[in-house]
């Protein structure tokens, strides 16, 4: 296999890391510390994708030019399909693009006013926090489930993050409220229209084939074949639908810089080999 998860035993393959949060979602680093990370890794390319927002991309940009590292723009976008949440990754669209941006504008708006509704259904059980201190958590991108359970824990309300999940914030929690609900086909729409390519983030998280299939038909450019949720059999399992299919391969580490993942960074890559797949495949700008 040409890619490794332990990133250990070097086989002579530049590497790329597709998948990564920072500050401006719910990731714990700033694009800037991300991007010394990457070089600090020997990665050939990285693409910032937090979730529905491109904020990093610009903020990453000088330092990366800088270092000569190749940065992907990129975002992790939410979406809902027969009751499943389908994350889509978009990768080298225009990310200044006019009708992109408003929509994810829109997204944040809509994040801010969950997250608030969120908060009154903490308060109506007790559980008393301000939707400032989730904001503040946020740095001003898009707000999420992971700052609210961030501020629970500094609170003292929860011991930890899977206790927040359990407790409240998970999807069949009491104080859960559900996020953005846009249809995936229109989400690969956007992408398409902004002259990007589409992926379905972590297909091995929550989606059986048949919904699988579905989405694909709506017009995704490929799937994420790697990231840590995938053990081999399902890294081959997806290469072989994908290839069924004739999409794209992408992967990543979906790194946030949380404490049981701090030191991994680097260690979940792809062949930058994709990386010139996916260039040959681009749309043509609109
Ligand atoms: P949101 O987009 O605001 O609904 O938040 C989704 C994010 O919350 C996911 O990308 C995960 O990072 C995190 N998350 C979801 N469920 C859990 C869980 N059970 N435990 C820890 N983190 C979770
Ligand atoms: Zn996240
Ligand atoms: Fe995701
Ligand atoms: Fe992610």
């Amino acid at each position: 296999m040409p890619y490794s998860l332990s990133g250990v035993g070097h086989n002579g393959f530049d590497r790329a890391d597709l998948h990564i949060h920072t500050k401006c979602s719910d990731g714990i680093f700033s694009p800037e510390e991300i991007v010394r990370k990457a070089g600090k890794a020997g990665l050939k390319a990285i693409s910032i994708t937090n979730h529905d927002s491109v904020a990093g991309i610009d903020q990453a940009k000088p330092l990366a030019q800088e270092t000569g590292l190749e940065l992907i723009p990129g975002v992790e976008m939410s979406s809902a399909y027969k009751g499943y949440d389908i994350h889509i990754l978009g990768y080298f669209f225009d990310y200044q693009h006019s009708e992109l941006k408003q929509y994810l504008d829109n997204c944040r708006r809509l994040r801010t006013e969950r997250a608030e509704r969120m908060v009154h259904k903490l308060a109506k059980m007790g559980v008393k926090i301000e939707i400032e201190q989730i904001i503040m958590k946020a740095q001003n991108g898009s707000v999420g489930r992971p700052h609210i359970a961030a501020v629970l824990q500094d609170g003292g309300f929860v011991k930890s993050f899977s206790e927040a999940f359990s407790k409240y914030l998970g999807s069949h929690s009491p104080a859960y409220v559900k996020s953005i609900e846009t249809h995936p086909e229109e989400v690969i729409r956007l992408i398409n229209e902004a002259s990007g390519l589409s992926f379905l983030a972590h297909p091995a998280q929550n989606v059986p084939d048949e919904i699988l299939r579905q989405l694909i038909s709506f017009g995704l450019d490929g799937l994420e074949i790697i990231h840590p949720s995938h053990d081999t059999y399902r890294q081959n399992y997806y290469r072989e639908i994908a290839n069924e299919y004739f999409l794209l391969f992408s992967g990543g580490s979906d790194y946030h810089g949380l404490k049981d993942q701090e030191d991994s960074f680097g260690q979940t890559w792809i062949p930058y080999e994709w990386v010139s797949k996916m260039k040959s495949r681009l749309p043509a700008p609109k």
